[in-house]
């Protein structure tokens, strides 16, 4: 294991980067994939997801989703015992009956995600021949799906990526024109960035998870895709296969990245400037406005990504270029180059963005740099916090509405907020 950091060599736009891209190897710090869930569920109403996992994933999953006391939940851990684990039992026959049980009592579930675990992984739980085996028995009432939530080969955005991969050979081949927004976003940002895209005449557009499982978009050679969320890299490549063309853009957080990313769509779809302009002005002089008024208390001041979500460039991008902080260091848990390319063109000089962990080194770095701010994980927040440091949970970047023109100035006050605190401690 080296710890060491190296420079890598990215494709496209990035290698005319001033920022410089280091890799490190290391120890890491991260959520896993499981985590995906809780923002998955709340889109995909009629989707259940079924961990099978130990009792570490059901209390991580419990406690990051809260116990759902009103509601029927839609998620669940089949726990895989003793028995399982030393291969005593065939666990392929105790997933049928717990499948079998839960859409009986579950009528409402219309798409089931078998979701491996380290455990899983382990004993060689092979989960995609037994969501093929299942889907046959339950076709067309409930497709069944599968995909990897392990924190032994995830990130926790990542679980979100391998669920979207896992229904892109699901999509409907069509050559219909269409564009497709790629990344689970809040129901009330997908309405606004929808809304906007009608006024200047993109379309159709459909959404990737959409609200519904039973209608997938279509794909083919004339469907172009944005991403919206920077690291559903894999679901990306997944629709190139599928003959989709990525729209390269940065990713629509705060007001120029928002308008970047429409004015991708736009230019795609042949919509002239002047229309753009006119969808854009007012919701776009609101933000700039809204965002202003928040950047004042965040102008001047510094600070540092540890990698995370995989969103740290598209937010130090917005924190550098509409609210005047200062970048110390900007990690990443992974990147692809070709997706990554527009939001690193855009970091200034002299910062480097470090792909990769090496924990103790990073916070070695990050005491010594004593920045105003430091967007981590949760497990590091604490330590630091101690330390006098304060710290933005990444995590709470994905669950908030943060994308689009009127989540902009939401999402600076996400970064303001912390540091007040700190000050009101202090005093
Ligand atoms: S999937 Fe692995 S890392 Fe995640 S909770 Fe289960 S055992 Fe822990």
């Amino acid at each position: 294991m080296s710890g060491a950091a190296s420079p890598v060599a990215l494709s496209g736009a990035a290698q005319a980067t001033a920022a410089r891209v280091v890799r490190e190897r290391g120890p890491r710090e991260l959520f896993c994939g499981l985590t995906g869930i809780v923002w998955l569920h709340r889109k995909m109403q009629d989707a259940f997801f079924l961990v099978i996992g130990s009792r570490t994933c059901a209390h991580l999953i419990q406690s990051a989703a809260g116990v759902m006391i009103f509601s029927e939940p839609r998620f669940a851990t089949a726990i895989l015992q003793d028995r399982d684990l030393a291969g005593l039992a065939d666990a392929n026959e105790e997933l049928d009956r717990v499948v079998a049980r839960l859409l009986e009592r579950r009528p409402d579930i219309k798409a089931l995600f078998l979701v491996g675990s380290c455990p899983s992984e382990v004993i060689k739980l092979d989960l995609e021949q037994a969501a093929a085996r299942l889907s046959q028995q339950y076709l067309p009432r409930v497709r069944v799906l599968s995909y990897s939530g392990s924190g032994i080969e995830t990130s926790f955005t990542q679980g979100e990526d391998n669920c979207l991969r896992s229904l892109v050979p699901l999509l409907p081949s069509s050559d219909a024109r269409n564009l497709l927004v790629v990344g689970c976003l809040p129901d009330v940002v997908e309405d606004q960035l929808a809304r906007l895209l009608e006024a200047m005449g993109v379309g159709p557009v459909h959404f990737l998870p959409g609200r519904d499982t039973a209608l997938l978009p279509t794909v083919g050679p004339n469907t172009s895709f944005l991403l919206a969320q920077p690291f559903d890299t894999e679901t990306a490549r997944a629709l190139m296969t599928r003959g989709a063309r990525h729209l390269p853009a940065p990713h629509p957080f705060g007001v120029a990245g928002t308008r970047d990313w429409l004015a991708a769509a736009a230019r795609d779809f042949g919509i002239d400037k002047a229309r753009f302009d006119a969808v854009v002005r007012a919701p776009m002089t609101r933000a700039s406005a809204a965002v202003a008024r928040v950047a004042q208390r965040l102008r001047g001041r510094r600070v540092a990504f540890l990698p995370d979500s995989g969103l740290e460039p598209s937010l130090a991008r917005f924190l550098h270029s509409e609210c005047g902080m200062e970048l110390v260091e900007v990690g990443v848990p992974y990147l692809d180059g070709q997706f990554a390319a527009a939001e690193i063109a855009q970091l200034p000089a002299g910062v480097d963005v470090v792909e990769g962990q090496h924990v103790e080194r990073q916070l070695d770095r990050i005491r010594s740099a004593r920045p105003d701010l430091t967007v981590c994980g949760l497990g590091i927040a604490n330590p630091l916090e101690a330390e006098g440091l304060a710290s933005k949970w990444s995590i709470e970047l994905v669950f908030s509405p943060v994308h689009g023109f009127e989540q902009a100035a939401d999402l600076a006050e996400l970064f303001a907020r912390p540091l007040a605190r700190l000050e009101r401690l202090e005093i």
